[in-house]
């Protein structure tokens, strides 16, 4: 299977050189999501932004097409989040066909490697600092974008990649980025003084937990019915019983899944609540994994998605 898509990435790259033209058109491709989002609202109307990611795909299951491929090789600039989900083909079949005069690379997990959070979804108690980071060590938790600390260093780097291509209109790409990073300050103000002011600390998600970065930059407590972002959908029995429990011990009255989710594990929780007379209400916290279809085409932000979280999590810690 690597052979086929090496070859088809080697046929690919030299019809991209032989045809000497723009196929795609696309100035900035991203792999998923956030940095298609990030780039758009730095970039606006002067450049056009893609995902590769199509909307309401798993993340996790996605690999590139022939006309990704295309895309890439064919961009200005090329963003991935350098995690598990897709530095295996990017490193290994991209980056040595792509050219480095023509496309500006950007590895988000680099970027928040200066300066930024990491952690180890093994251990999500060491905090992974500059000094710490081990180069060869791939089990870094990807869903970094999270981390709105993170978030603010990977747009910062994408504004620079932006201005290096375009600098004509870099008072315009300025202004777009300051406005896109002073809204997710006010943002993470509001999450903090939510945080500070709440009784309870705890979050439950019966779902996958994408959402270390999260919880850490927030010191809130969490548990889930996975670790990380495994893609069993399936959960243990025992799982299920020992967060009924913990919901029904802490009075919880809202538990979280996660957006594309088929939330089994929450309807199973609801259920077993129900016998006990209690009731919970499940809500959607957005990880920006990926959008839905019907999101995509309304425009949401990684911003809007941040303020429905605001609201969710004020409401589930009071
Ligand atoms: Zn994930």
């Amino acid at each position: 299977m690597k052979k086929v898509l090496s070859l088809i990435i080697a046929v690919v790259f030299l019809f991209v050189v032989v045809s000497c033209k723009s196929k795609s058109n696309v100035d900035i491709v991203s792999t998923t999501y956030v940095g298609y989002d990030f780039s758009r609202n730095v970039a606006k109307d002067k450049m056009n932004s893609s995902m590769l990611l199509k909307p309401g795909e798993e993340l996790h299951d996605y690999s590139p097409s022939v006309s990704d491929i295309e895309k890439i090789l064919d961009s200005k600039i090329f963003i991935y989040i350098g995690g598990e989900s897709d530095s295996e083909f990017v490193e290994k079949d991209i980056l040595p066909e792509i050219n480095k005069k023509k496309t500006t690379v950007i590895n988000m997990m680099d970027v928040v490697k200066n300066g930024g959070h990491i952690y180890d979804e093994e251990d999500p108690e060491s905090y992974i600092s500059d000094e710490t980071i081990d180069e060869e060590e791939e089990e870094y938790d990807e869903h970094i974008w999270n981390s709105l600390t993170n978030a603010k260093l990977i747009i910062n780097a994408i504004y620079e990649s932006i201005i290096k291509n375009d600098s004509s209109n870099k008072d315009y790409y300025l202004n777009n980025k300051d406005l896109y990073i002073e809204k997710i300050d006010k943002i993470d103000n509001n999450i903090k003084d939510v945080v500070n002011k709440a009784n309870n600390k705890l979050i439950i998600f019966a779902d996958r937990f994408p959402l270390l970065y999260f919880v850490k930059e927030y010191n809130l407590e969490y548990d889930a019915a996975f670790k990380g972002c495994e893609t069993s959908k399936e959960a243990n029995p025992l799982t299920i019983e020992k967060l009924t429990k913990k919901i029904s011990d802490n009075n919880i009255k809202i538990i979280f899944t996660i957006e594309l989710s088929e939330a089994n594990i929450a309807s199973a929780i609801v259920e077993n609540l129900k016998k006990e007379g209690k009731n919970v209400l499940v809500k959607t916290f957005y990880t920006m994994h990926n959008v839905s279809k019907e999101d995509f085409e309304k425009n949401m932000t990684y911003v809007d998605y941040l303020n429905i979280n605001l609201n969710s999590l004020k409401e589930a810690l009071n």
